[in-house]
């Protein structure tokens, strides 16, 4: 098996069977082995920030004098906050990097307000990797295995030496959301996806978890029993328990958790043994409340350092999302840190009058196209099923032009579907009683929420 990625890494132009073979191995590391790498990465990592990001050139100390423990100087640096995140985006790129050639993510995570992060080839290289071992390995599936994937876009931009790997991996990819209505397919186009995966018989079946809850809806309405994977993956968002037992249930296998982040990939997978382990050759994970690092058992806000995109440094991003580090190590054996309970965004699917349902994280992510100095942050809150509510926090360049846009950028969304747009500005939008900001917030009952 091998020589088989060797020769796919060979074919595709990435290295993600050498991180891949490297990570197998570090994963076997113990906590102190892998705190002594992480220091000497994020040592290395400073110094380049330092010498080539405007941003870090302002906070960082002078190149050269972080020499032995950068870990211990972490904790003193500034949080980047998304508030800074999106003020400093210019001054956040390495200068030395054409920006055309780094991914753009734009993300409003959990909070409703849009970050926007450049990722660099290699850090996307390194996250397949990642994702690899925590699909893989961990699962007990192989590299190998038939894998059907859920999505809510169709953006294939990969070239037909990527398409052809695809191909020979046996890959399928199932968008779930109507490219031009921009709301979840019809039954219809779904059972034709369904009878297609029956033939396939795929071992590992993954997804956003918005997306698995969807199909797993369907195949329990329609009673349909006959896509058994070996392993259900849901990741990019936070996976409640009810929707966990309704996926395990539809495809009779179980669901493997994975966190993570749009700005920078998956940071922790689940393990055999149930564990949330962080990948920590590639993220420092620090849990902050109130401005300090708290010991593991306590919650605070998820602070990640990415060891690996250069092209954009996240040092200490303040993700908004709420976890724990479990003070004990798993008995899986692996030393790898071990997040547990994350509190994040919960899987948020917007129903209609007309029976059409829209995945909330659609709209989510339109919010990208509109500045920040115009509208700072957004909420959406259904007061009943026809009603839609869209409140926004005027940024310091509002005008009504960016009203009207962003009302424009909804309605295709809603189009025919019997609910009722209108905008709300706010001053605030109230948090949750643990202190997050839903961006979708719904007034009514629903059966099916
Ligand atoms: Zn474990």
């Amino acid at each position: 098996m091998q020589l088989k990625l060797a020769i796919l890494d060979l074919v595709s132009g990435l290295k993600v069977y050498k991180f891949y073979s490297e990570l197998n191995k570090s994963q076997w590391m113990t906590a102190s082995e892998l705190r002594q790498m992480q220091n000497e990465k994020l040592k290395t990592l400073l110094n380049y920030a330092y010498n080539n990001v405007p941003y870090y050139r302002s906070i960082l100390p002078k190149e050269g004098s972080i020499k032995t423990n950068a870990l211990d100087m972490l904790k003193d640096l500034p949080l980047l906050s998304r508030r800074l995140l999106q003020e400093k985006v210019q001054e956040l790129c390495d200068e030395t990097k054409s920006l055309k050639k780094m991914r753009l993510v734009s993300t409003s995570g959990t909070t409703g307000s849009v970050v926007k992060v450049y990722i660099d080839d290699c850090a996307i290289t390194y996250s397949r990797a990642l994702e690899k071992r925590g699909e893989y390995e961990w699962t007990g599936t192989n590299f190998f295995a038939k894998r059907v994937f859920f999505s809510t876009n169709k953006q294939d931009k990969r070239n037909f030496i990527r398409k052809l790997v695809n191909f020979i991996r046996s890959r399928w990819r199932y968008c779930l959301v109507e490219k031009e209505k921009r709301r979840y397919i019809k039954n219809e186009k779904l059972k034709l996806y369904i009878d297609e995966i029956i033939t396939i018989q795929p071992q590992v079946v993954r997804g956003l978890a918005s997306c698995l809850r969807h199909v797993a809806e369907y195949l329990q309405e329609n009673d349909i029993k006959q896509i058994r994977p070996n392993a259900v993956i849901s990741n990019s968002e936070p996976l409640t328990i009810k929707s966990k037992k309704l996926i395990e249930e539809a495809f009779g296998a179980r669901v493997y958790n994975q966190y993570g982040l749009s700005e920078c990939g998956t940071v922790a997978s689940e393990c055999p043994h149930g564990q949330m382990h962080i990948n920590a050759e590639r993220f420092i994970v620090e849990i902050v409340k109130d401005g300090e690092v708290v010991a593991p058992g306590m919650e605070g806000e998820i602070v990640i350092t990415d060891l690996h995109n250069y092209g954009f440094p996240l040092i200490r991003y303040g993700t908004k999302d709420l976890g724990i580090l479990d003070s004990n190590l798993c008995s899986c054996g692996r030393e790898l840190p071990v997040l547990q309970k994350i509190v994040g965004r919960t899987v948020e699917i917007i129903h209609t009058p007309s029976g059409d349902s829209v995945p909330a994280t659609q709209i989510d992510h339109i919010f990208g196209e509109i500045p920040y100095a115009q509208i700072r942050q957004v909420q959406l809150y259904q007061p009943s099923i026809d009603k839609l509510v869209v409140r926004l926090i005027k940024g310091h360049e509002y005008s009504e032009d960016s009203g009207s846009k962003a009302k424009s950028l909804i309605e295709p969304y809603f189009k025919d579907t019997g609910v009722e747009l209108s905008l709300e500005f706010c001053d605030i939008i109230p948090t949750t009683k643990s202190g997050k900001m839903q961006f979708y917030l719904r007034g009514y009952n629903a059966n099916n929420g």
